[in-house]
């Protein structure tokens, strides 16, 4: 039997545009072209919203904030407050806090899509046909430029006995509404560290193992000496250079295997968590159909205008490899828009390195660290402070962690700053504008901030710099 071209290939739906994903950039993208007039479809395959909203920073931070409420709460006595009885965590009403946030958000996302004019909103899984062309289960969809907004997930390392043991991940996470005896968090980065914290103080018993010699291992040693003692100063256990090999299960209880010169080789607790590193959405995609050029871990490869090799076709957020953050993802959308619409050629290349670690105290992230600095050869100053010299953070009793901010000698200008402590999460954007605005840090050094904050001390600070021996 012949089978026709109308067979395989049924009659496309055509749109001027169509975005796959509804995460940080494909929602406000799909919208802005919709808004121009255009024909625009968006494709969902899950939950509206993606990662940030329904796995990632919103619950994340929602529930770090109910576990810093327990924290502050047994501390109480430091502050001459006294709170009749033991301190006890109702973890069904934690997770139905965070569960309300998330759903508002979600929900607040989907009504936005569906209520646009000019965009339909279609749910399944999307696959390329070939470059013009994406199927989404029976239906085809045309169009002559497509943005994928695919993001990722969590990476599963085929470990030994992995098939054999529940282990959660980020997204299993949100499902948890009691308190783990012993929570053994395989990874030592910014995802496990928070999960790590929160669980802490939630009452479990905590274990970090982290196969390299420190956390966070981008950061600065000292910083991620900091984040170390800061975390064991709750009582979290941490095993570094311990990679974890396999599991087993036993009886109720999970044993990790740890290969480790120190310590023991297993680990055994109630409960694990894998959070070990990312991976794109790229691999039932079908991007082979229309020739899009991934790299070997699956990033979709494109340029500072986030083109990718096919024209017409555009990959944002996590998905491209070239942020790993909600801030990143948004920024993605503003670049093609600008592009595409308001003939302002802005760049990737254009933006500054910036996130939080949101750990409590909080890491605030911009520019260089001192180790890529002394990399680079420039010539450099540096300041430093700890908390504790900072009046805000010993008024608040929340005197962790210290800030450093570097300059270029020659310039003046800010390079990057590692700021950990209370508030560091706000405080670092007073330096990250001045990066932008590409001024000398005399800028920050003179002008008048509020007492008593913990933003006063950053023009001292400056105002103390040494060259970088
Ligand atoms: C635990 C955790 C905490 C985090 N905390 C923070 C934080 O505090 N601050 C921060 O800036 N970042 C944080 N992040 C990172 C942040 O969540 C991501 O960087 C961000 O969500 C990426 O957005 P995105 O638009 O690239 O993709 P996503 O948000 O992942 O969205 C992609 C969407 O595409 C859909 N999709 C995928 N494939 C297809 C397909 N073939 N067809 C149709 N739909 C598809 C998915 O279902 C999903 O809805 C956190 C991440 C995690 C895991």
């Amino acid at each position: 039997m012949t089978v026709t071209r109308a067979e395989v290939y049924p009659m496309a739906t055509k749109y001027d545009a169509i975005v796959i994903g509804t995460g940080q950039a494909g929602p406000s993208l799909a919208v802005r072209l919709a808004e121009t007039g255009m024909r625009v479809a968006i494709v969902e395959r899950k939950l509206f919203g993606g990662t940030c909203v329904n796995n990632g920073c919103i619950p994340t931070k929602t529930l770090i904030a109910s576990a810093r409420t327990a924290h502050v709460a047994r501390r109480a006595g430091d502050y001459g407050v006294t709170i009749p009885g033991s301190i006890a965590v109702d973890m069904k009403r934690v997770k139905a806090r965070k569960d309300l946030l998330v759903r508002q958000s979600r929900e607040g996302v989907e009504k936005w899509l569906k209520s646009t004019q000019n965009l339909t909103v279609i749910e399944g899984q999307a696959r390329f046909a070939d470059a013009h062309r994406v199927r989404v289960g029976d239906e085809l969809l045309e169009a002559d430029k497509i943005f994928i907004n695919v993001g990722g997930r969590a990476s599963i390392p085929p470990l030994q006995g992995i098939d054999q043991v529940n282990y959660l991940n980020n997204s299993t996470m949100m499902n948890v509404d009691f308190v783990p005896e012993h929570l053994i968090v395989i990874g030592g980065s910014y995802v496990g560290l928070e999960f790590a914290q929160m669980y802490r103080r939630f009452g479990s018993e905590v274990t970090v193992v982290e196969m390299g010699s420190g956390l966070c291992r981008r950061e600065d040693q000292d910083v991620s000496e900091n984040i170390k003692t800061i975390l064991e100063g709750e009582g979290i256990n941490i095993r570094l250079n311990a990679e974890c090999i396999g599991f087993e299960k036993r009886g109720d209880k999970v044993a990790v295997q740890v290969e480790c010169n120190t310590g023991d080789k297993t680990v055994i607790g109630s409960h694990v968590l894998l959070a070990v590193g990312r991976v794109p959405n790229t691999s039932d995609l079908g991007v082979e159909n229309a020739g899009i050029e991934i790299d070997k871990r699956g990033y979709i490869q494109v340029d500072d205008q986030l083109r990718t090799s096919v024209p017409g076709i555009y990959a944002l957020g996590d998905c491209n490899g070239r942020g790993a953050f909600t801030h990143t993802a948004y920024n993605d959308y503003e670049i093609v828009a600008a592009n595409l619409l308001d003939g302002d050629q802005r760049r990737v290349s254009d933006r500054i390195t910036a996130y939080a670690l949101y750990i409590d105290p909080p890491l605030g992230r911009a520019g260089m660290t001192e180790a890529e600095l002394r990399k680079s050869g420039r010539k450099g100053l540096i300041g430093k402070r700890p908390m504790t010299q900072v009046g805000r953070a010993r008024e608040k009793g929340e005197t962790a962690g210290f800030m450093k901010v570097l300059v270029d000698a020659e310039t003046k200008k800010i390079l990057g700053a590692s700021l950990l402590g209370i508030e560091c999460d706000e405080v670092i954007h007073s330096i990250l504008d001045i990066m932008y605005a590409n001024a000398p840090y005399t800028v920050i050094q003179r002008a008048m901030h509020i007492h008593p904050t913990v933003s006063e001390l950053i023009p001292t600070m400056l105002g103390e710099l040494k060259p970088l021996e």
